[in-house]
């Protein structure tokens, strides 16, 4: 685990991860810590109670981190795979 950004300039990114860019919208996103839960690696709470993207969040396998934003009570997480949106569906 860690507690840097992927990418400090976006750390809400969009960023990528493997062949996966994700996207959490700050805006949606209310802290509920559901994704850290399932994927710790890949997300952590700012500051502001806001989830980040994480820079070890190539040690969570694909599914791992689809899960998470399948587990987001707001579906404030956005996921593409190869340029293609794979969640929200
Ligand atoms: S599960 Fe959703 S609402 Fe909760 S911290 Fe993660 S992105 Fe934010």
């Amino acid at each position: 685990m860690s507690d840097l950004p992927k990418d400090p300039a976006k750390p809400h990114g969009p960023v990528a991860v493997g062949e996966l860019s994700i996207h959490v919208d700050p805006d949606i996103c209310i802290g509920a810590a559901t994704c850290i839960a399932i994927a710790p690696n890949t997300f952590l709470l700012d500051s502001e109670a806001k989830a980040i993207i994480l820079d070890t969040a190539d040690a969570d396998e694909e599914n791992t981190i689809i899960d998470a934003a399948r587990g987001c009570p707001v579906a404030a997480i956005y996921i593409e795979k190869n340029g293609q949106r794979i969640y929200p569906a």
